[in-house]
């Protein structure tokens, strides 16, 4: 990912180019694996001290708002956050929390009795279970039981 992606993806969203919020940006686009606010902050804040967690914060809000960093709410857990631009579904493993995509395909639009008068903008399956790593020991425990 270069400095000038970078930059654009963020005037593509109407939003300054300030360090940290370049910052904040530029890691998420190389970390693809769905990092908590927390996590983000620390290694932000490793890079450059100045960047405090409020501001970390800040900045991903108005990220998330200007629609280039989906934020993933998981059940019991700590939101996780995405800037791949590209359409797709998520899958959550029950057991350790992991967040993984799922590539895109379309979904069937609820009948019209059913959205009612709600106007649809966008939609996501979110499925859950166990991932690559947890499933095959859940296997050998059920196994030894
Ligand atoms: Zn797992
Ligand atoms: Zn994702």
């Amino acid at each position: 990912m270069d400095a000038r992606e970078v930059k654009q993806s963020l005037e593509d969203g109407g939003l300054r180019c300030t360090p940290q919020r370049y910052a904040v940006m530029a890691f998420l686009l190389e970390h693809a694996g769905h990092p908590t606010a927390s996590e983000i902050f620390e290694a932000v804040n490793r890079a450059d001290p100045r960047c405090s967690r409020a501001t970390t914060y800040n900045n991903l809000r108005d990220l998330v708002r200007a629609g280039l960093v989906r934020e993933v709410a998981v059940e019991g857990r700590a939101a996780r956050f995405d800037a791949k631009s590209e359409r797709h579904h998520h899958f959550i493993c029950d057991r350790c929390g992991a967040v993984e995509d799922i590539a895109w395909y379309k979904v069937p639009r609820p009948d019209s009795r059913a959205l009612g008068k709600r106007v649809l903008r966008d939609c996501e399956l979110i499925f859950r279970g166990l991932c690559a790593r947890c499933a095959p020991r859940h296997a050998s425990r059920a196994v030894r039981v």
